[in-house]
């Protein structure tokens, strides 16, 4: 039973715009898929139809057997189990690095302070910033805020995490630091989808890559036959 099954999946934005074309894709507990493509290819529509944060048009997206596509499934518990990390780190900027990621455990999984606080203490520790959780996000580097945001992302304990070009926005010099927690959640059994252009992360950690273009999903392999290293 696959963790998350997309299946003929479409996509046509009210603009007429044909994103995505009976994409299907099946991902088993605890594997990472890496999505890459050219730009303007639909990655980044596929991942959000992932967690409904785009509704599809037709075909049926499953979640640990919850067919989100579902009308009758709430929408606020599928956001619930599967996260999302984007480009740019969305923490709120009056909330230090330690209320960012306790916030969400409160709010809705209505855990005590006492908990939250907890939870995001150990979770913060996991992405090396044990010794900033008292930062506001003004004071961290972007590599620092994209692991706040994911250790936030965690904190909700989801079945699954997308990543939306998760490094495209950093310096180049912090884009190591967040793929080595990534790479650690993937060694942890996480099942992740990362869309991103870092081949070295998806040679090292995919267990499928998929190929994008022009709305289709045109190939899936195993690293080692995508990047048929001779
Ligand atoms: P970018 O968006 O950075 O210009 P692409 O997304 O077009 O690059 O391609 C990403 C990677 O996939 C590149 O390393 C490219 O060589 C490889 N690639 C592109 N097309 C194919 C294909 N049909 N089969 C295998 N690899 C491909
Ligand atoms: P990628 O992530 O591969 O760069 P996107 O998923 O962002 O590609 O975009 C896929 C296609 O859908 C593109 O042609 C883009 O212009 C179009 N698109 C994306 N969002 C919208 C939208 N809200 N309305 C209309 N067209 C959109």
């Amino acid at each position: 039973q696959p963790l998350i099954h997309a299946s003929k999946v479409n996509k046509v934005f009210p603009n007429g715009c044909h994103a995505l074309k009976d994409v299907s894709l099946e991902v088993l507990r605890g594997q990472v898929v890496v999505i890459i493509g050219p730009s303007g290819s639909g990655k980044s529509t596929f991942l959000r139809t992932l967690n409904q944060l785009e509704p599809i048009t037709s075909g049926q997206i499953v979640l640990d057997q919850v067919d989100l596509t579902d009308k009758h499934t709430d929408i606020n518990i599928v956001r619930k189990e599967v996260g999302m990390v984007f480009q740019s780190f969305n923490l709120f900027p009056h909330k230090t690095a330690l209320g960012n990621v306790m916030l969400a455990p409160m709010k809705v999984l209505k855990q005590s302070k006492a908990e939250a606080q907890k939870t995001a203490e150990s979770l913060l520790q996991r992405v090396g910033l044990a010794d900033r959780m008292d930062n506001y996000p003004s004071r961290l580097s972007g590599g620092q805020q994209q692991r706040v945001a994911i250790a936030r992302s965690l904190a909700m304990k989801p079945k699954a995490l997308l990543f939306d070009e998760p490094t495209s926005a950093l310096d180049p010099e912090m884009v190591g630091e967040v793929l080595d927690v990534m790479k650690g959640l993937a060694h942890g059994g996480m099942t992740m989808v990362v869309v991103t252009h870092e081949m070295g992360f998806a040679r090292e950690v995919a267990d499928r890559v998929v190929f994008m273009e022009d709305g289709e999903l045109v190939l899936e392999e195993t690293p080692e036959r995508f990047f048929h290293s001779d």
